[in-house]
């Protein structure tokens, strides 16, 4: 079902390195990590690119239905994602508590930007971005 979904692919012309997140977004995506724990969770991070300033606000979190969480990896089927959804990239959980991206995270990325969350899962400070290079980025929580 092409243009479903709207995917918004970091291009080469802009390099994200800072991501707002809004705070309700933070607390559900910590919270979906530790229900899945050990295993890995992965949802679709929903919100806005602003090109020129290369910041990235992250305003909603979508749980992908039939999502398969397993030891090490987590997919979801496109085909079920609702309508009309603006996606800047994605977050998934490292139960081993690593922080950082895989080669496969970052061969595999949708969107600009890719958010892990590691365990322990606690608050901001087990949470880090990574823009399309693969580079580490500001992350900063704001209120709507
Ligand atoms: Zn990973």
């Amino acid at each position: 079902m092409e243009g479903a979904v709207k995917f918004n692919r970091g291009c080469s012309l802009v390099t994200v390195t800072e991501v707002l997140m809004y705070e309700s977004v933070l607390t559900a995506l910590l919270e979906h990590a530790r229900s899945l724990h050990p295993k890995e969770a992965i949802c679709l991070l929903e919100g806005e690119i602003d090109r020129k300033q290369g910041v990235v606000k992250v305003t909603g979190l979508v749980i992908p239905p039939l999502a398969t969480y397993g030891h090490g990896f987590s997919v979801f089927p496109l085909f079920y994602l609702p309508l009309g959804l603006k996606v800047v990239g994605t977050a998934h959980s490292h139960p081993s508590g690593n922080p950082h991206p895989s080669v496969e995270d970052l061969n595999n990325m949708v969107g600009a930007i890719s958010v892990i969350v590691a365990y322990p899962y606690r608050d901001l400070r087990d949470v880090k971005a990574y823009n399309v290079n693969g580079s580490e980025i500001a992350l900063r929580v704001v209120r709507p």
